[in-house]
């Protein structure tokens, strides 16, 4: 058996090498993104496996169903950047790995929250002016006297809820689907409820076209002058103006984000400062705004567990077994 990898990253080679060995399977690397100028490196393969925020569109399944190959196993949690009625269309079972770490995503939110909390990147800038005072606008709450809104509460809102709970926060939490498991660490509520009353609003949902531009400027409008944002999530949850008006006109605090709606530009590339989008340079350009390229997925046991269940599972249906994590 001989399965290719795509958007290989140097810290996942180790993790290859050992699945390679353990499991008798020969696995090829690229570090290039699966597209239509690479899918041809899968010709002669079983199965593949993918990772990354690049467009996958139908005439790479077509490839892949030319090649004999009836799987792409995703290493991550998201696949909106799969067209997945066009893999299904050419016999293409994609699977997705949708827990392969909460914690690393959750730990990233609760450490850009606390770091605009007491207003970290406002000191920083300071400080590089030779300004070393403090003043009304710079003054913290502690976290346990936070209230924290989390939209979204699957693996990841649920470890953010056990987070913030742990350090003492009120944690509110809005999902239509209800967890149990959840109710020593937060009370439900309703969304509405949350960005009026939340310190802290944390977002946790997936992209759909429901949840698209769920946080604009009316949403903005409904919030504490106090509120800090985190968007762990997608960057099209959040309408990105309406984000960069609420901050100038100081209808929020700050903005932690580890995604941005037009990231697939730049985001895992090196480009002139220059050449990135606009609204980008205005964000990062604020002292009470954190962004971090897409990297809160990056630890050791999450970049293990994502390689070794998606190779399990290109494994498994290679074998003409099913996966328990299928997405079609
Ligand atoms: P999940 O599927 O376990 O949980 C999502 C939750 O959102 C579910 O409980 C669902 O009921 C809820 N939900 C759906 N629509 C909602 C709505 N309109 N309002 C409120 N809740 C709603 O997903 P997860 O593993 O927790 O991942 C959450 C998000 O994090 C996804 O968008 C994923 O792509 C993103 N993510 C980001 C990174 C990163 O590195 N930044 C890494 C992994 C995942």
């Amino acid at each position: 058996m001989k399965i290719f990898c795509y958007g290989t990253l140097a810290v996942e080679e180790p993790y290859v090498r050992a699945w390679s060995k353990k499991n008798a399977v020969e696995v090829g690397m690229t570090s290039k993104p699966l597209s239509s100028a690479t899918a041809d490196l899968a010709k002669g393969y079983d199965g593949v496996s993918t990772k990354g925020i690049v467009p996958v569109t139908a005439d790479v399944y077509a490839k892949f169903e030319e090649f004999g190959i009836k799987q792409l196993a995703v290493r991550q949690v998201g696949v909106d950047n799969q067209d997945v009625p066009a893999a299904s269309q050419h016999g293409i079972t994609l699977t997705n790995v949708a827990s392969y770490s909460p914690r690393a995503i959750a730990e990233m939110g609760v450490t850009q929250a606390m770091s605009l909390l007491r207003h970290i990147g406002i000191y920083q800038q300071r400080m590089h002016n030779g300004d070393f005072t403090w003043d009304a606008d710079t003054i913290s709450t502690e976290i346990f006297n936070c209230t924290v809104g989390l939209i979204g509460a699957g693996h990841i809102g649920a470890a953010t809820a056990q987070i913030y709970s742990a350090l003492g926060a009120k944690v509110l939490t809005y999902d239509p689907a209800y967890d149990a498991a959840l109710e020593p660490y937060t009370t439900y509520t309703d969304k509405e409820t949350i960005l009026k009353e939340a310190d802290i609003i944390s977002l946790h949902t997936p992209l759909l076209p429901s949840t698209k531009n769920m946080i604009d400027a009316a949403a903005f409008k409904k919030m504490k002058p106090n509120a800090i944002l985190i968007n762990m999530a997608r960057g099209e949850l959040v309408d990105t103006a309406a984000l960069i008006t609420a901050l100038k006109t100081k209808e929020i605090a700050g903005a932690g984000l580890d995604t941005l709606a037009n990231e697939v530009a730049f985001f895992t590339q090196k480009k002139p400062y220059a050449d990135t989008p606009q609204d980008f340079q205005e964000l990062n350009a604020m002292p009470n705004v954190i962004i971090t390229p897409h990297v809160a997925f990056f630890t050791k046991l999450a970049v293990k567990n994502g390689l070794e269940i998606a190779l399990n599972d290109a494994q498994l249906i290679i074998n003409g077994q099913k996966s328990r994590h299928a997405v079609n």
